[in-house]
């Protein structure tokens, strides 16, 4: 550890500490400029983070917590949920949250559709299905809230999931149904009206995770110049829960997102509510208790900053950038682009056995690119991904960009893939996950190519052939130990 971090007794001058700060992000990816292809939306336009930061200030100390007593946080929050409304299909009986984030709102939705299955329906042993595609927010919701996860699997060549393999799959323990709009791995649609459908049919609440495309695709089908927008929002029958994230193609600071839901009387059974304290009343419509409204009106000002003309020029923009990068990888020998992509996202799989994505992505990073590995899982092959936001949309952009790629697609031909041994192979396949003790966890590691400083190596590639050699459980089991390393902070 390095030692301007250590602790000192004695406080450090404002300009040392905000020195130090911007010397750490100097090893971090670039959050603007749009060559960081994932976690990052930067709109390319100017003053919006200033005005995000001016907001903030104001809101900082103002406590979510009680809405009674800062009823400014009310009327911010209504104005966004009215926004998002509009935007994705709400009628005048629609409710929201604002939330933290994608996951919160997922888990809210989760949490809204036991509570309506156990007090409406008698269900006690709820599920949540899910096409395998499904964001790992529900996956996370599951296990918190104790609801099985049921996965269903997606048609291999679209990627979707059929509404069909849904329907089969509904029990009457079945507390929700989840679709993406689109899905983070692909940036495929499912279908929404076919799923949301059958889900009613049933009885069953339908949630539409629109947490990254909601936005961008809302704004894009305003635009009119796309209409392959297939219908995926609130207004489809059958729909009766919508998350949206405002920190991504809102392009609003992180800590932002939107759960819509058909009504107030949906809404009211993810909220929590406790009087049986000698403490305040309580009523919680987010997990969290103590919240800043920093975030809150940070989002509120950018959004309305932008305004809705302004997010329907950036759709505009981002559609034509990733119709161009479409077209331009599908052009590259030995990559194609899975899908097609429906909306912002894409995913590209390498079309040759001597080209390994990962290297790709390696040698991409060198040139000062970031595409987001993804290890191979069921029938989707191992993918790199893209995000596609407003400020790789410059027709220069693009063509640096497919000319970075063609390149780094050369070198890794070059070099080869990396390869996992039969041995190592064999060994991931009989080792249990759960009966792992501490010290065969080390060896695995260190057969994974992670010694025991915790440092990652340079080269992702051969850690992640690992990872995509072992059964996805046992990847479970070992990330949160490599992770954990990284934060052992003792010295
Ligand atoms: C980003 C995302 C989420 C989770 O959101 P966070 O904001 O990262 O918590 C959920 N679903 C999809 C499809 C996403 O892209």
């Amino acid at each position: 550890m390095s030692e301007s971090l250590a602790h000192r007794a004695a406080g450090d001058a404002p300009g040392t500490l905000l020195a130090r700060l911007d010397e750490l992000r100097a090893a971090d990816l670039p959050v603007h400029g749009g060559r960081t292809m994932a976690y990052v939306y930067d709109s390319g336009l100017p003053g919006i983070e200033e005005l995000a930061a001016a907001a903030h200030a104001r809101f900082a100390g103002v406590n979510g917590l009680d809405m009674t007593a800062f009823p400014s946080v009310v009327a911010l929050e209504n104005d966004l949920v009215g926004a998002a409304s509009r935007l994705l299909g709400g009628t005048a009986a629609t409710a929201g949250t604002f939330t933290s984030g994608g996951t919160e709102s997922c888990l809210l939705a989760v949490l809204t559709a036991r509570e309506h299955a156990r007090r409406t329906r008698g269900v006690d042993a709820p599920e949540v299905l899910l096409p395998e595609t499904a964001h790992a927010a529900f996956h996370k919701a599951a296990a918190l809230f104790g609801l099985r996860a049921v996965t269903v699997p997606v048609d291999p060549a679209t990627h979707r999931v059929r509404a069909a393999d849904v329907a089969a799959a509904l029990t009457g323990r079945t507390a929700l149904v989840v679709v993406s709009a689109p899905s983070y791995a692909h940036g495929v649609i499912d279908p929404v009206a076919e799923v949301a459908a059958a889900a009613a049919a049933r009885g069953v609440l339908c949630h539409v995770d629109a947490c990254i495309g909601g936005w961008y695709l809302g704004h894009l089908r305003r635009a009119g110049d796309a209409p392959e927008v297939p219908p995926f929002d609130l207004s489809v029958p059958g729909v009766s829960s919508l998350s949206v994230d405002l920190h991504k193609y809102g392009y609003t600071p992180k800590g932002a997102s939107v759960l819509l839901l058909r009504d107030a009387e949906l809404r009211r059974h993810g909220w929590f509510a406790h009087a049986s304290w000698p403490g305040y009343p309580v009523v919680n419509a987010t997990l969290q208790g103590t919240k800043s409204a920093g975030l809150l009106a940070a989002a509120w000002a950018v959004v309305r900053h932008i305004g809705t003309d302004g997010y329907t020029e950036l759709s505009r923009r981002v559609h034509r950038a990733t119709g161009d990068l479409v077209r331009g990888i599908g052009a590259l020998d030995g990559l194609r682009v899975l899908g097609p992509p429906d909306a912002s996202l894409i995913a590209v799989a390498a079309d040759e056995p001597a080209l390994d994505v990962f290297v790709v992505a390696d040698e991409i990073r060198e040139a000062g690119w970031y595409l987001q590995p993804q290890p191979a899982y069921g029938a989707s092959p191992a993918t790199l991904h893209l995000t596609v936001t407003a400020a790789v949309a410059g027709e220069k952009s693009v063509a640096r960009l497919l000319d970075a790629l063609a390149a780094a697609v050369g070198r890794a031909r070059q070099r080869g893939p990396a390869v996992v041994s039969p041995e190592l192979r064999a060994a991931a396949a009989a080792l249990d996950p759960e009966a792992l003790t501490p010290e065969e966890v080390d060896v695995a590691l260190e057969l994974a190519g992670i010694g025991r400083s915790g440092a990652l190596p340079e080269r992702m590639a051969p850690v992640l052939a690992v990872v995509q050699a072992m059964p996805p459980r046992l990847t479970e089991r070992l990330l949160p130990e490599v992770i954990g390393r990284l934060y052992r902070t003792a010295e």
